[in-house]
């Protein structure tokens, strides 16, 4: 997978690539990091890459001449262009699943008020909003998104892990405990320590849909849920399968 990031501030992807899971996986050419200066695209004397909105208002904008020279840099595609914004479709698990079986993606990062639409009509596939809150620029965005979809690249994560994650199967992951078994007089709960795997199973199981009934009632609303857990929700909502508070979800 090949991760093509448009930035003006390629720098501020140095750390994050060298210490995380990421270094590694990229080490082993798994992935591949493509760092591309918007402003190495910039033509004109002082290499501006932003300017004042047209109709006046706050801020400035990010020139289209730039992201144009820098989008095209990349040669003929065809690959998923995606412009990080609060204004774009809200990401999730299972936009990262589909956008894990991408070859390649390009990630554009804004600043200021944006980026010129022109680039987005006629480039961008995908406008990715990574939650309902303005950040000043996309590259802790685009972070987001290169971290929670590489994971999912195969050779990267082991399968076993991935499987009973958070949203994997609608529901967050169980509550999980280490060493010791008694921290601060709380103990470890005592089916973990009984190594009866299908017990423990289903421990964790009615504690992930109980956790998700508590946090995220709004994912329970799903249809697809598996029978087991649609059993259990049945359970202990007394057949209100997205929980009693409906009103107190906030
Ligand atoms: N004026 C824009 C608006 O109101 O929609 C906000 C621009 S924001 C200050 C600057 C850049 O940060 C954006 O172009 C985008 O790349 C990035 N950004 C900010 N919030 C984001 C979010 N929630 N998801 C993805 N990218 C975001």
């Amino acid at each position: 997978m090949i991760f093509n990031i448009l930035t003006l501030f390629p720098e501020s992807f140095q750390g994050y690539m060298d210490t995380s899971i990421l270094g590694k996986v990229i080490e082993k050419k798994i992935i591949s990091v493509n760092l591309v200066n918007i402003r190495d695209f910039a033509y004109d004397k002082h290499r501006k890459c932003d300017d004042s909105p047209y109709g006046g208002g706050p801020g400035m904008v990010l020139k289209p001449e730039p992201l144009s020279g820098a989008i095209e840099s990349l040669g003929k595609g065809p690959r998923r262009v995606i412009y990080l914004t609060p204004a774009g479709k809200l990401y999730n698990q299972q936009y990262a699943e589909a956008l894990a079986k991408e070859k390649e993606l390009v990630l554009i990062c804004g600043k200021y008020e944006g980026i010129d639409q022109r680039i987005i009509d006629q480039y961008v596939t995908d406008e990715i909003s990574i939650g309902d809150y303005v950040l000043s620029s996309g590259e802790i965005a685009a972070k987001v998104i290169i971290d929670s979809v590489s994971r999912l690249v195969s050779g990267v994560i082991k399968e076993e892990s991935l499987l009973e994650e958070s949203f994997n199967r609608g529901i967050l992951e169980y509550p999980q405990y280490t060493r010791p078994q008694v921290f601060n007089g709380r103990e470890v709960p005592e089916i973990l320590i009984t190594g009866h795997h299908a017990n423990i199973q289903e421990w964790r199981l009615k504690k992930g849909i109980e956790k998700t009934l508590k946090n995220r009632p709004d994912l329970l609303d799903r249809v697809d849920l598996d029978e087991n857990i649609k059993e259990y929700l049945n359970n202990i909502t007394g057949g209100q399968s997205n929980g009693p508070n409906k009103s107190d979800r906030s």
